[in-house]
């Protein structure tokens, strides 16, 4: 599982946004007033779904199937939530600031008319980094939310309303996100990230109210559920065979011995990873180390030779062959 990061495109309306009901509730109520604002600032913690809301927002706003609601399924809804509509644009600082050119290109783009629908919708993250180190790209920004520009709407995402212009601040209807409740975070960690009810529970619980620390939780667990499997592997690499079979506990079913070949290919995915020097997408950054001493120890085959034996090792367990002896086999094959 990778990191869960708020800057994705989401897939919901504000009808169906499965957190944030009352902020989504409140947002559609205004809509179906008839009117939405030239500027809205989304203030709260990281990860408690500020983007999901604004992706639904904008699909509110363009939607020519269900005008003020968005339907989610229209081509134009399905742009939005993929980033590819051109009246649904989201700008981010690439570093700690907003530069000054940075705020430009924002600025014309609010003030050319919307491509294809009555509206144009423009998410600036973080405007907080236009005050960095001068104030002149905030003051530049601030200039365009007086005059707004007819047909564009602003969504600003902040972290850290504090420290933004409190001009910036009063030009925008205020959207305040709370943090999530526990409940709200176990739904979304089965639904949308698979993750077993147990597991979902205990990580729900230990997140403090965002969808990043509920991802962190998870990780945590994840690999920890892996470190077994990955003490057998040093226990293989260290020449203990009949250790690691013991700690295989291959008296136990084939089943269990099916679910360890499984673990050990995903840490070997990170061993591959790892000997292709590209530690950016491992699985289990928070067993990087032990990893890296398994990989750099020359004990064990190299990774394509692992994947072999252990696809090997699979079908044979598989196939009702027994199961000591599978792995014996598979131990031996997985050394150098
Ligand atoms: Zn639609």
């Amino acid at each position: 599982m990778g990191a869960v990061e708020e800057g994705k495109p989401s897939r919901w309306t504000l009808a169906t946004l499965p957190y944030q009901r009352e902020v989504a509730a409140a947002l559609a109520r205004a809509l179906r007033g008839g009117r939405l604002a030239h500027a809205y600032l989304f203030a709260g913690p990281r990860g408690v779904g500020k983007e999901a809301v604004a992706y639904a927002l904008g699909a509110a706003a363009l939607c020519p199937e269900k005008p003020l609601e968005g339907c989610g399924a229209c081509n134009t809804c399905r742009r939005v939530f993929v980033d590819v509509h051109p009246d649904f644009r989201r700008y981010e600082a690439a570093g700690p600031h907003f530069d000054i050119d940075k705020v430009r290109e924002i600025l014309a783009e609010a003030g050319r008319p919307p491509s294809e629908s009555a509206r144009k919708v423009l998410l600036v993250i973080e405007p907080e980094k236009m005050t960095y180190r001068s104030d002149a790209p905030a003051n530049a920004f601030l200039k365009t939310l007086e005059e707004p520009p007819g047909r564009t709407t602003f969504v600003l995402v902040s972290h850290d309303p504090r420290q933004l212009l409190p001009t910036i601040v009063s030009r925008c209807v205020n959207v305040h996100f709370p943090r999530l409740t526990a409940a709200a975070l176990e739904e979304a960690l089965v639904r949308d990230w698979g993750v077993s009810a147990a597991a979902a529970g205990d990580a729900a619980r230990k997140a403090d109210g965002t969808l990043v620390g509920a991802a962190a939780a998870v990780e945590e667990e994840y690999a920890t559920g892996f470190e077994a499997a990955l003490a057998i592997l040093e226990e293989v690499a260290a020449g203990g065979v009949a250790e690691a079979l013991a700690a295989a506990g291959v008296t136990r079913d084939r089943a269990e011995a099916l679910e360890l070949v499984a673990a050990w290919a995903e840490l070997n995915h990170d061993l591959a990873a790892l000997a292709a020097e590209t530690a950016d997408v491992m699985r289990f950054p928070a067993l990087e180390g032990r990893l890296r001493g398994l990989a750099g120890g020359g004990r064990l085959a190299p990774p394509e030779r692992v994947w072999e034996v252990l696809a090997r090792a699979a079908s044979a367990l598989r196939d009702n062959c027994n199961v000591a002896l599978t792995l014996e086999e598979l131990f031996l094959g997985m050394r150098a």
